[in-house]
């Protein structure tokens, strides 16, 4: 669906984005924090509860076998929707943030002993840069950083010269929630693997707005969040190559994760249910499976073709009011921007514009490397999605003006 000529349409779909804040009409340009929901998904979430809930899993009786239908169609719907060869290569988490520390503990757990190598980024999120930390505590690994240039692009020239034979691990984002930029990933992949090396991508930022096929870009392992993509918060999803997952030791223990238990001897379920233990959120993957028809039904090409003219709209016309610098200028970008407007401290111009009702973010945007290789301390920064105009960007450009005139 072409999005420009149905924007109208499309709104109607968010309830919320008929709000007022501070007497004004909302401007959400927070997407990369979080997104807002349409009815569809609303509908589901309360559909799961006044129609189908039940366990799922361990029930005979006709609620849970629904509910267990439903979850697991949700399964098929996210592989369907990555590109992955089995449903039981995905498993459903609270999000990015746990997917990745899944990774970390039952990768770390089973196969990195005391001076192997993890490689991240300099430009990934604390979510893909403190769980290697916790396990460089635990297991005495080294983390090696891909640093990146001043556009806010990888050196690949650098990334290729970090692997030795200790490399057992590359962990690095998709689209950085700062710089916008689109790392080149099957490449990443490529060099990985050429290192027989395997790599896990942060998609949290990606998912969202572009196609992500997990085969095509061979990806080891690939997490994204559900309440970035118009989804619930509190479910996500690891997707992992079965190979890694069947070999790699269970991150939790309890219920729905075992085979068979005694306290002579526990033996684990299988795939993908060894690393789903206790009760799964099983109305927020249903909720999950109704996000993800939603932007398929529009389209992964079109939401990423607005989002880019969003993208450029955004940036001419903020260049046009002059004195502000931009923070990640890569041509392969998403649609983020970064911003210091003039000498205004991004704190002061992110409540002021909240007075105008325009929601952006401030701050580090928990990538404190990135604001270190900067030397600043954070950015003001609007994130866009499928259901902005160009009417909101021109309410920001006002908005940007009149707190300069305040200055
Ligand atoms: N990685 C990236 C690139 C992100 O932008 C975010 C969220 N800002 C995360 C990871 C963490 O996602 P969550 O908080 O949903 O687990």
């Amino acid at each position: 669906m072409e999005i420009a000529s149905n924007i109208t349409r499309i709104r109607e779909d968010f309830p919320i984005l008929t709000s007022t804040v501070h007497k004004h009409p909302l401007v959400y340009l927070d997407n990369a924090a979080t997104t807002q929901k349409p009815w569809s998904v609303i509908k589901k979430i309360e559909d799961g509860y006044t129609k189908q809930n039940a366990n799922v899993h361990r029930g005979v009786h006709f609620l849970s076998q629904m509910a267990t239908e439903a979850h697991e169609a949700a399964r098929a719907t996210v592989q369907q929707f990555l590109g992955a060869a089995h449903t039981h290569e995905i498993i459903f988490t609270r999000g990015t943030t746990e997917s990745i520390n899944l990774v970390a503990y039952s990768f770390g757990e089973t196969f990195l002993k005391q001076g192997d190598e993890v490689i991240v980024s300099e430009m990934e999120h604390h979510s893909n840069i403190v769980p290697w930390q916790l396990l460089q505590q635990r297991k005495g690994i080294i983390i090696k950083v891909i640093p990146f240039n001043q556009q806010g692009e990888l050196d690949l020239t650098e990334y290729a010269s970090l692997f030795s034979e200790r490399t057992k691990l590359v962990a690095v984002t998709h689209v950085s929630n700062v710089l916008g930029t689109i790392n080149p990933v099957k490449q990443l992949v490529q060099i990985a693997h050429k290192h027989d090396v395997p790599i896990l991508i942060d998609g949290a930022q990606s998912v969202p707005h572009i196609a992500v096929n997990v085969q095509d870009l061979n990806a080891d392992f690939y997490v994204f969040s559900g309440h970035k993509i118009y989804g619930p918060t509190g479910i996500g999803v690891l997707y992992g190559k079965e190979k890694w997952l069947d070999a790699m030791l269970p991150y939790q223990g309890g219920g729905e994760m075992i085979a068979q238990v005694s306290f002579e001897k526990t033996t684990f379920n299988e795939l993908p249910y060894k690393f789903e233990a206790g009760t799964p959120d099983f109305i927020g993957s249903t909720a999950l499976a109704e996000a993800i028809r939603y932007v398929q039904n529009i389209g992964m090409d079109q939401i990423a073709a607005y989002e880019t003219y969003l993208l450029n709209y955004a940036t001419d016309k903020l260049q046009q009011i002059g004195d502000v610098h931009f923070f990640g200028t890569s041509s392969h970008k998403s649609a983020v921007i970064s911003m210091q407007v003039g000498d205004i401290h991004h704190y002061d111009m992110g409540t002021l514009l909240d007075k105008l009702g325009i929601a952006l973010r401030t701050g580090h945007h928990c990538a404190q490397p990135i604001m270190k290789h900067y030397g600043i301390e954070g950015t003001l920064r609007a994130s866009f999605a499928l259901y902005n105009t160009t009417q909101e960007i021109d309410a920001l450009i006002a908005g940007i003006e009149r707190v300069k005139q305040l200055f």
